[in-house]
């Protein structure tokens, strides 16, 4: 069904891998020996071949433009001579919508509106579909209650349209249906005359498979509320409502802390032009009860650290509540691109009354190619940077999480003449050592104030909030490391450093998601992690520099002094840390967004001068190779993995496909 969402050729090129795999065993060399293509050519088709499996099809995951093989049509004719399978499967991947090759039409090598000449199969078979049809027939089904996430729509050649719903009936009972027994609408306003119809079955044989085996999982969970959960997964898919799908979610939320958590379903809507249809998507996932050990132990610190920080309990909650938030290891994740972690359900009436899950992907953000080169890290920082970047990155990222998004309160007026803190005695800002003059008024929230930098600046601040408590050998102590005595020269100064250097490294690749054009970040994390850069900079000393010996900075190097962590990082940081926190405690919009825009500022060197070289040094974007589980003749679950190599990728899906 993915496949099928990114292009109409998707699901032949995806056939014709399968076919070669097929035709030679596995064995390349020997197709290439048999076909007489060289073994440049067998390998130009691999790289195709994982750069296609890693993204569900032939359009980038992440960026939505089509990608082709460097292998020639020509050579490729060669290879599939091996068996008239793959002839043919070559033949029909080649003939259905733009083939594997560049199209004639430049706007279709994007994904995107059709009226704007770009492929979208969430329009399918739909040309002149526009834009504003699009929306109104949007309206009127949002009016009618009908979400669109597991729909496509189609423009008829007569101008009517078609909701084409997944389901696995294709005529399920009207007391199935989310809408009964209406199944068709007289459309009006711009598209008076035309008529839109529900038609159900869209995806039938997959979605008739998935609520079968749904069914059987059902017997496998773990407790009634999973079990409910599985038995509305089962009802969504086989009859097409979503209002099951909601249902599904509610108790997905209900189900804390399992062992193995998975969702499924059609979840995240970027792929859609129009942002309202999701792609299919399913994951399954086992706890890492070590990483959640240290993470409950670092929440059961919350009461000693919070008072570490630079702010008095005046600018504190109450009482701490720490957030939603799990640690993953991904056994596979089935959908066009694996992200490093989730926050769903998307649904905003769940999300408001029942919550959400915030969950990180560990074996996703260490994943790592084997010996991947690690730009702008010093040869003799190289070796403890390898050894001790994923123990610096999870106790980043638990402290970022937990301590970090977990701190903070809003002083607010919450209903006229009410106030959460002493209006006659206001607290005194570290900052001016003055009462404060500035707060939330009634209706105002953190978001509505700070607009537009407001995600960018709460990441920051949780990220400084990692930079500093990681400084408390207390908390490196709960992670495995050191004893918990300030210790530069042990394991834990060693972990202690290589977080500080992981960060000062982020902020130098930071520069790719800054665009020259507009000036503009374009991505809230590293735009944090910049300003965090910088501070480091600012700090005196030469604690931190970055520089190049070339003068085109070719070999541009981060310095980082680890004796000076403590003495001026720190110090540094947590300066920067109290701005951010009492301007958004205080709802300083004017001074939060001046300080904000001036340190994540990119000036000529930088943007300039340093960016081209970080744009050049980047890093290729991963694909996964995934295990898989094989159900045994004796019942039990065995893991099969798979080399971390083009040939493994197609292997794994080859054996998935059975
Ligand atoms: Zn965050």
């Amino acid at each position: 069904m993915t496949l099928r969402q990114v292009s109409p050729e998707s699901e032949p090129i995806y056939d014709l891998i399968i076919a070669l795999y097929a035709a030679c065993k596995g064995d390349w060399k020997a197709l290439a020996e048999k076909t007489g293509a060289s073994e440049d050519e067998v390998n130009s088709f691999l790289e195709y071949a994982a750069q296609f499996l890693g993204n569900c099809g032939n359009y980038k995951g992440f960026g939505d433009s089509k990608f082709i093989p460097r292998i020639s049509g020509e050579a490729l004719s060669k290879l599939v001579s091996v068996s008239e399978e793959c002839t043919k499967a070559l033949e029909k991947a080649s003939s259905t919508g733009g083939g594997l090759y560049k199209t004639k039409e430049p706007g279709m090598m994007h994904l995107g509106y059709p009226e704007n000449g770009h492929l979208s199969t969430y329009y399918p078979d739909s040309p002149y579909i526009t834009k504003e049809e699009i929306t109104l027939v949007g309206e009127l089904l949002e009016k009618e209650k009908l979400l669109l996430e597991n729909t496509r729509l189609r423009k008829t050649p007569s101008g009517d349209f078609e909701v084409l719903i997944a389901s696995g009936v294709a005529n399920p009972p009207p007391s199935d249906r989310d809408l009964g027994d209406v199944d068709s609408f007289d459309l009006g306003g711009k598209l008076s005359g035309k008529k839109l119809k529900l038609v159900y079955g869209d995806h039938l044989n997959e979605m008739a498979k998935i609520a079968v085996e749904i069914k059987k999982a059902k017997k496998e969970a773990g407790n009634d509320i999973e079990k409910k959960m599985l038995e509305e997964y089962a009802r969504s898919f086989g009859t097409g409502s979503i209002q099951a799908f909601k249902e599904s979610q509610r108790n997905w939320i209900k189900d804390k802390g399992p062992m193995v958590e998975t969702n499924l379903g059609f979840v995240e809507t970027y792929r859609d032009p129009h942002g309202v249809r999701g792609e299919w998507e399913g994951f399954a996932a086992m706890v890492n009860l070590e990483r959640t050990r240290a993470f409950g132990k670092l929440v059961e610190s919350a009461a000693s650290m919070i008072p570490k920080l630079p702010w008095s309990k005046d600018f504190e909650k109450d009482e701490f509540l720490s957030p939603d938030f799990t640690s993953l290891e991904v056994l596979s994740f089935a959908g066009s691109g694996i992200p490093a972690g989730i926050n769903i359900p998307n649904y905003d009436d769940i999300r408001q009354n029942l919550g959400f899950k915030n969950v990180s992907l560990g074996n996703v953000l260490s994943a790592k190619a084997p010996n991947e080169p690690i730009p702008f890290i010093r040869e003799q920082d190289e070796p403890l940077f390898r050894e001790f970047r994923d123990a610096a990155f999870e106790v980043q990222v638990g402290i970022h999480e937990l301590l970090g998004h977990g701190t903070g309160k809003l002083l607010q007026e919450t209903s006229p003449g009410v106030y959460n803190f002493d209006i006659k005695n206001p607290p005194i800002s570290p900052i001016s050592d003055k009462p404060v003059s500035t707060w939330y008024k009634p209706g105002q929230t953190w978001s509505s104030v700070f607009g537009s930098v407001a995600s960018s600046y709460e990441e920051c601040r949780a990220e400084c909030v990692a930079m500093v408590l990681s400084c408390e050998f207390e908390i490196l102590k709960l992670f495995g490391f050191g004893t918990g005595e300030e210790d530069m020269s042990n394991k834990a100064g060693d972990v202690l450093y290589v977080a500080y250097l992981q960060m000062a490294r982020a902020g130098v690749a930071a520069l790719e998601y800054w665009d020259p054009k507009s000036s503009k970040w374009g991505q809230i994390h590293m735009r944090a992690r910049f300003a965090i850069l910088k501070t480091f900079m600012e700090a005196g000393d030469k604690f931190v520099e970055v520089k190049a010996t070339k003068e085109d900075l070719s070999d541009l190097q981060i310095y980082l002094d680890r004796s000076k962590i403590l003495s001026h990082g720190r110090p540094a940081v947590e300066k920067l840390l109290q701005k951010l926190h009492i301007y958004k405690s205080t709802a300083d919009v004017e001074a939060g967004t001046k300080l904000y825009n001036e340190i994540t500022h990119v000036d000529e060197w930088w943007g300039g001068k340093a960016r081209p070289v970080v744009l050049d040094k980047k890093t290729p974007r991963k694909v996964f190779v995934q295990a898989n589980t094989v159900l045994q003749d004796d019942g039990k679950v065995s893991l099969k993995e798979y080399e971390p190599t083009l040939e493994g990728m197609v292997q794994s899906y080859v054996e998935r496909n059975v």
